[in-house]
């Protein structure tokens, strides 16, 4: 008995996990993507969770929400492109103040479509994990949008992707006013190389903080009254996007809904006005 126990204890895997994504599988069941730092992002079937009432007397197991951090126990999946299985999950931070904001749902979402998209799933890295959580712990307290920008240029050069923001692809010269991306080529062109095919441009301001911008864990508080530019944050959102979807070759579903994430940042005055006047 005692060794039966034993095999099915080194079967199971636990660890601290983000949810990426939720898929309502059957009446009962969810299948779940989960990004975890040591086995990388793991997609799982969840079998009768939705079963459970989520006020429950077994609080250790309810089902799964986008975006929600918690420790997930898991037996791996025997074959390659196989599902784990999910045998429970205990939420610890479902993210409540994120929820109650459309464009910080939003916001969170594409962080976790971008990490789905460009991170290898079999790739382990605790760092991205880690960055992954601070973005989203920031997204919850913050107005600004800039984390996002953060996040999403970490995650494109520790997956590999990383842009020069400052010298031009073709000809190795510092890009100048702009910043193109091309069809079909990746990396920045200057005006003078990237002529034709141009997909998405960024100017020189926009570039110059794009090479500052820390990692979401360095990312020192705005001064006072010192708020990032919204229409600055798009261009930079939209270039790392575009970027992102060049390298991948295919498109990404996000993008329509960058526009209502960064026009109105959360709390914004001109938010107020646009709710007004929608109203
Ligand atoms: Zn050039």
């Amino acid at each position: 008995m005692l060794h039966v126990k034993i095999i099915s204890m080194v079967d199971r895997f636990c660890c601290d996990a983000i949810c990426l994504r939720v898929i309502e599988f059957s009446e009962t069941s969810q299948i779940v993507s989960l990004f975890t730092p040591d086995h990388g992002i793991v997609s799982m079937i969840a079998k009768g969770i939705r079963r459970i009432p989520k006020k429950t007397s077994a609080p250790l197991m309810a089902p799964l929400d986008i975006l929600s951090a918690g420790q997930v126990v898991f037996i791996p999946s025997r074959h390659p492109g196989q599902l784990a299985t999910l045998t429970a999950w205990d939420v610890t931070n479902h993210r409540p103040e994120l929820r109650r904001n459309l464009e910080k749902i939003l916001a969170g979402e594409l962080l976790a479509e971008v990490t789905l998209a460009a991170w290898a799933a079999e790739d382990a890295s605790k760092d991205v994990f880690h960055q992954l959580g601070k973005a989203l712990d920031e997204l919850s307290q913050s107005a600004s949008m800039r984390i996002v920008v953060s996040y999403l240029k970490h995650l494109l050069a520790a997956a590999g992707y990383a842009l020069d923001f400052s010298l031009c692809t073709h000809c190795r010269k510092p890009l100048g006013d702009h910043g193109n991306l091309l069809r079909g080529a990746a990396g920045l062109f200057c005006d003078r190389c990237g002529v034709s095919g141009r997909l998405a441009r960024a100017d020189r301001r926009v570039l110059a903080a794009l090479q500052r911008l820390a990692p979401p864990d360095q990312l020192t508080p705005h001064a006072p009254g010192a708020q990032p530019d919204a229409g600055a944050l798009l261009q930079a959102a939209q270039l790392l996007i575009c970027h992102l979807r060049l390298v991948l070759d295919h498109d990404l579903h996000f993008d329509g809904y960058l526009r209502d994430i960064f026009q109105f940042p959360a709390g914004s005055a001109l938010r107020q006005v646009y709710a007004h006047a929608a109203g």
